[in-house]
């Protein structure tokens, strides 16, 4: 078995999946010095990253025949089933020995079809999704939870000081998955809170401007929540996380809470709250769902 750390001079990285939180990431191990190329499933979305100088690759066998680790930022269970299982996808085209890092957040039961899959072909697969949004990613300060084989995650640790502040072995197969939806139970019922309180401020007559500079500089908000205050000042509800994938991480929370017989009962009304707000509000940041909950009220079916 290939123990030897991953080194930036001879290691060929490969990313999968260019959205907000890829293209990101590709950026910034470039700008790290890797020798990195991308690939996109539309080609539009990859224009915009032509002036940074790496190579974007017109197909997926390309990218994943040429690299010695893949990286993947995918938006949901269907796309990662598309990339990785398809007929022409990463399963199909990989090698031996292989390390792939797979980001996205999806379910902790395709997150194990994946690791037996991977380890058939003598691939290496660590589930890593990533704890932060855009800015945390830009910065190269986000969380990543990692699980599969300790001695795979340590040879990645050069990877890891390139991108994030932080990362934790969480355990065996699907581990890093399993925690990253904790904290987004976590994340969704806090963005939920702030609607709610904001909300509550207002009804109370303080002057909105001043509620929204003085909360985030209490105790109560985490530091992952502080910059969402300008952007419900500013009415600027551009994405970092937008509020579809909120709501599809919080489904699977549920998921996995019903298989698992916990009971969460605020985890419940959030994922309803962030539902209802899709049909207007699902591009949107998770923050628009400021603008969201003070007009609940008003619609046929409020949260009790
Ligand atoms: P995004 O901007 O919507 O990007 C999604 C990516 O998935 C795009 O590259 C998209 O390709 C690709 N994709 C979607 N369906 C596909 C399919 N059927 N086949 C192939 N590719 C497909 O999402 P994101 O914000 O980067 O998030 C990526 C992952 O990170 C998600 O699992 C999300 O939950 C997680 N995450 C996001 C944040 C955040 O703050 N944004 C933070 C932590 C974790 P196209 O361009 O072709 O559509």
């Amino acid at each position: 078995m290939n123990d030897t750390i991953l080194r930036k001079e001879n290691t060929n990285l490969g990313f999968i999946g260019l959205g907000l939180m890829g293209s990101r990431f590709l950026r910034r191990l470039h700008a790290e010095g890797w020798r990195v190329r991308g690939w996109n499933r539309s080609r539009t979305t990859t224009l915009a990253l032509r002036e940074y100088g790496f190579q974007i690759e017109e197909t997926l066998p390309i990218l994943v025949q040429g690299s010695d680790v893949l990286l993947s930022s995918l938006a949901d269970d269907k796309a990662v089933r598309a990339v990785y299982l398809g007929d022409d996808g990463v399963f199909a085209n990989v090698q031996p020995q292989t390390v792939i890092l797979e980001m996205s957040t999806i379910s902790p039961d395709l997150s194990a079809l994946l690791h037996r899959e991977a380890a058939k072909r003598g691939a290496k697969l660590i589930d890593l999704p990533v704890s932060g949004s855009t800015p945390a990613v830009e910065a190269g300060a986000v969380t990543l939870f990692g699980g599969g084989d300790p001695k795979t995650f340590l040879r990645c640790v050069p990877i890891f000081e390139s991108i994030a502040k932080q990362w934790y072995l969480m355990g065996p197969a699907s581990a890093g998955i399993r925690m990253k939806l904790v904290v987004n139970l976590l994340l969704g019922i806090n963005m939920e809170a702030i609607a709610e309180a904001v909300s509550l401020g207002e009804h109370l007559q303080l002057n909105r401007h001043v509620l929204l500079d003085v909360l985030p500089k209490t105790a109560v908000i985490a530091p992952a929540f502080s910059g969402k205050f300008s952007k419900i000042k500013s009415n600027d509800y551009s994405p970092q996380f937008p509020l579809h994938l909120m709501s599809k991480d919080l489904n699977l929370v549920q998921s996995v809470a019903g298989q698992s017989h916990a009971e969460l009962p605020a985890g419940s009304a959030t994922r309803r709250i962030f539902e209802e707000a899709l049909a207007d509000r699902g591009e949107l940041d998770i923050s628009a769902v400021a603008s969201y909950v003070p007009t609940l009220a008003n619609h046929n079916n409020p949260v009790t």
